[in-house]
């Protein structure tokens, strides 16, 4: 049977995956940002699915793990995106179909 990880073991991945991220991006120069991405499941908690699309600092998506519990039970990713001189993404079309996804986002179908 294969082992079913915790939530605990699950952040702590995806934490120590983000700052080797933040690491190799500052010792090879690479402007970037994160792209933070939600399960967009029936059980996603409400403010996490409405940073879906949302364009972060690796800073800014520790901090926000780090407080009100957010990192428990958390299905939410943070994806490296390489930004151009004026912080712009060089990748738009991957945001615009992430943003699309929450629009058609309904976890209370009726
Ligand atoms: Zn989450």
């Amino acid at each position: 049977m294969a082992n079913r990880p915790s939530g605990a073991e699950i952040h702590a991945m995806r934490i120590r995956k983000l700052k080797q991220d933040m690491e190799d991006a500052k010792r090879l120069g690479i402007s970037h940002c994160f792209l933070h991405m939600s399960a967009l499941a029936q059980n996603t908690r409400r403010d996490h699915a409405a940073r879906h699309g949302l364009l972060y600092s690796g800073e800014e998506m520790l901090e926000w793990w780090a407080r009100d519990g957010n990192d428990l039970e958390c299905r939410c990713t943070a994806i490296m995106i390489l930004t151009d001189e004026q912080g712009n993404p060089r990748t738009p079309g991957i945001i615009a179909k992430v943003k699309a996804a929450l629009e058609r986002y309904n976890p209370d179908p009726s």
